[in-house]
């Protein structure tokens, strides 16, 4: 697939003396996409390490990462955050002069099975002292086939928390204050909270209603009463295998179970 690309590259270029280079717009919109499960009318975000749609100077480089085998035995990989990544985040989840720069986060290329039950690659950037532990923790998600719908850096999202949880995206990594409006630092400014199915495992407040109308059926979280067995997989809850692997076998905390309002998309573990 990959060389059948670069052949493909190199023969645009010849035929058209234009220096937009591969995987521009134009051509990714012929190649299927890797995320087939799309839920909302936006645009699906270009990740430049999926080969479909790498198309920049370090194109290459991003489509050799993709490349790789994306089971080892569910095992992902981790990286510093590679110069192509680092231009996508800059001024969108990392801002200038913050505590946090990209020394002190990793890349994480994450094997994991989609809602269509497909193995597929995701990326994500966590805190680097994480890298290895999360890397653990969805080898262990991908042994009991959690279903992930898809899993991408949140500057697709332009940074925005409530475009990345409209899509369901999973994803971790973003400079910002806390959801709570406390006015604090959120764990995931610094790379130390996940966010995990976002549509299905939504933030709720006191009120038992939450922002995002496309989760209303998963406000209640009686799953007797949702339609979607994808969805019923997906849930995160006390008495599931997920929860088990991030609360009893990492020591990570739970969002669900806060008592002021539930924030059942959201597991965290402060090593900062
Ligand atoms: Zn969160």
């Amino acid at each position: 697939m990959i060389k059948l690309k670069k052949y493909l590259c190199v023969l645009a270029i010849a035929l058209v003396s234009v220096s937009s280079g591969c995987g521009s717009k134009a051509e990714s919109s012929v190649v299927p996409q890797t995320n087939i499960h799309q839920n909302t009318n936006k645009t699906q975000p270009q990740n430049p390490t999926d080969p479909n749609t790498s198309g920049n100077a370090v194109s290459d480089e991003a489509s050799d990462r993709s490349a790789q085998d994306i089971n080892h035995g569910g095992r992902g990989t981790k990286m510093d955050i590679p110069p192509d990544i680092r231009q996508v985040m800059a001024g969108v989840s990392l801002p200038e002069g913050v505590v946090i720069t990209f020394e002190d986060l990793s890349y994480l290329i994450i094997p994991h099975y989609n809602f269509s039950g497909t193995v597929q690659n995701g990326y994500m950037v966590v805190n680097k002292k994480l890298a290895d532990e999360v890397l653990d923790i969805f080898a262990e998600l991908y042994r009991l086939k959690y279903p992930i719908e898809r899993m991408e850096i949140i500057d697709y999202y332009n940074g925005s928390d409530f475009e990345s949880i409209e899509a369901n995206n999973t994803s971790s990594f973003n400079y910002r204050v806390s959801t709570a409006n406390s006015g604090k630092l959120s764990a995931h400014a610094y790379g130390c909270a996940i966010d995990i199915n976002p549509q299905i495992n939504p933030y709720v407040g006191q009120d038992g209603t939450g922002s995002h109308q496309n989760a209303k059926e998963y406000w209640s979280r009686n799953t007797d009463l949702w339609t979607s067995e994808t969805a019923k997989k997906a849930f995160i809850g006390e008495n599931t295998a997920i929860y088990d692997v991030f609360v009893n076998k990492h020591g990570w905390t739970w969002g669900g179970s806060w008592s002021s309002y539930r924030d059942y998309q959201h597991f965290e573990k402060r090593v900062y």
